[in-house]
């Protein structure tokens, strides 16, 4: 059985890797379990892990070059946006290699006991199960607070970024990493169940699509293991009457197409009172129009294809699935036409999105956005929070105090932002309610999820 990796921009085959056997994913869960008992015994937190961690940000750094061309061979991301994702994972290991003893410090508490306090204690061994879109961020900002709490860990990634998930371990054994702290499985989503099932692997965390964290979830739940899913999402951007609309339209098409509109917390529908949906319509599809759509080896280019073909066709019968429901498309909807087999297609905006059409309830991921009309604010938040998903939220208002009621109280979402785009920051939580998963990742919140919070007394 082979695992491969294909060009999105022409089809053509990048690489074949052979999948790992039984017996090869058993032996790699017993030298991570081997590696995990001399990480979390023979390491400190504020010492060797903090030092690791700092060399392997530097090599990312050093990198990231070379990184930006695996991604966008890969998946499909641009150049300079591959970059980017690179420093930001170079940054949360920093942030982690900083901060991780704080957050880690054992807790005093007064009791009746002489001394009682909570101390943090790794779990061990926790498979990470991790999406393409952004092969590198989403792994790292699991990773490096896993391993600055002294656990050890095991990558599954999509089976079209192998290139990517082998990079990482190539990256950490240079950085100094002892080997097998962290192992890539390359196995398809098939063999999943098996290394959740071995008695070594302690905790699973799944990034992607609701359904796979639904089977991940089923799966470990019936063993009792810990789980945090990061998952899909709709976020509704509400543009009420009073919004600064130039700058609405600006971030909301920024973050309509963020990765080529393939992001968890891309915003997905706009809910625009119907006292601006004209004037925002106007700006925001002149936004959504001026971008690049090419090579992503041009330096050009804002939108390189989507991730896979496949998913590109299933996005474009989504759409024309809600043409023929009654929305309007006023911008895009095609395939363009490129040389060969491809996955591109560029920004396309639908209009009169009303509650019935599967667009209303399903997440479109890639760069399809959903206009939605509502008659006032409260009609708007009802739309907004009308949705089994909830990760992120923005409202767009010059009502500051106002604009902060509504992100505080009134939407339903693990992340609601005021006047900008939703998005994350090693420094601040991160994750969904409800279809969208549970747990959080980043921030002191992230680095505790993967740890024996633990209670001791003594008389
Ligand atoms: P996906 O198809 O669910 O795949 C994600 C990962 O799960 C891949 O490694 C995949 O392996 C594996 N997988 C799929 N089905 C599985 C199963 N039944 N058992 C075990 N593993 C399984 O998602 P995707 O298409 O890569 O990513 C898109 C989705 O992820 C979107 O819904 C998006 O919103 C969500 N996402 C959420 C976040 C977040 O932070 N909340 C971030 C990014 C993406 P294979 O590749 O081998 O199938």
């Amino acid at each position: 059985m082979s695992i491969q990796s294909i060009n999105p921009a022409n089809g053509k085959l990048l690489k074949k890797y052979s999948e790992d056997s039984s017996s090869q994913i058993l032996n790699k869960i017993e030298n991570t379990h081997a590696a995990w008992l001399k990480w979390h015994k023979e390491t400190s937190v504020e010492t060797e892990r903090a030092i690791l961690l700092i060399n392997a940000a530097g090599i990312l750094r050093k990198r990231k070059d070379e990184l930006a061309v695996l991604m966008a061979s890969e998946m499909g991301k641009p150049l300079k946006d591959g970059r980017t994702e690179v420093e930001k994972c170079a940054a949360v290991c920093e942030y982690y290699a900083e901060n991780a003893k704080t957050f880690l410090k054992d807790e005093q508490i007064e009791t009746d006991a002489s001394k009682s306090y909570v101390s943090f204690q790794p779990l061990g061994v926790v498979l990470a199960i991790m999406p393409w879109n952004f092969p590198f961020w989403q792994l790292f900002r699991f990773l490096a607070p896993a391993l600055m709490a002294g656990n050890c860990a095991l990558l599954k990634h999509a089976s079209s970024v192998s290139g990517c998930a082998l990079a990482v371990e190539k990256i950490l054994i240079e950085a100094g990493f002892p080997k097998h702290v962290f192992q890539v499985l390359l196995i398809g989503s098939k063999s999943v169940k098996q290394v959740i099932a071995h008695p070594l692997v302690k905790a699973v965390t799944l990034t992607g699509s609701t359904e796979a964290g639904i089977q991940v979830a089923q799966q470990a739940g019936q063993l009792l293991k810990k789980t945090v899913l990061e998952l899909g999402g709709s976020d509704p951007y509400i543009i009420l009457e009073d919004a600064d609309l130039e700058s609405a339209a600006e971030i909301c098409a920024q973050s309509r197409l963020i990765n080529n509109g393939q992001s968890c917390i891309a915003a997905k529908r706009f809910i625009v009172v119907k006292k601006v949906e004209k004037e925002f319509t106007r700006l925001f599809k002149a936004k959504m129009a001026e971008k690049i759509t090419g090579d992503p080896f041009d330096p050009a280019t804002d939108l390189g294809p989507m991730s896979r073909i496949d998913l590109r066709d299933e996005l474009h019968e989504q759409v024309q699935q809600n043409i023929k429901a009654g929305a309007q498309c006023i911008l895009g909807g095609l395939i363009p036409k490129f040389n060969g087999s491809h996955a591109f297609y560029t920004p396309t905006i639908l209009t009169g999105i009303k509650k019935g059409m599967p667009a209303y309830t399903e997440e479109l991921f890639g760069p399809v956005a959903l206009l939605i009309t509502a008659k006032n604010t409260n009609e708007a938040i009802k739309i907004a929070n009308d949705t089994n998903f909830g990760l992120g939220a923005a409202v767009f208002t010059r009502d500051g105090s106002g604009g902060e009621e509504i992100a505080r109280n009134q939407l339903n979402a693990g992340s609601c932002f005021v006047n900008t785009l939703v998005k994350s920051d090693p420094r601040l939580p991160f994750g969904g309610i409800n279809q969208s998963g549970y747990g959080r990742e980043l921030g002191m919140f992230g680095i505790r999820e993967f740890v024996n919070i633990k209670t001791v007394f003594i008389k």
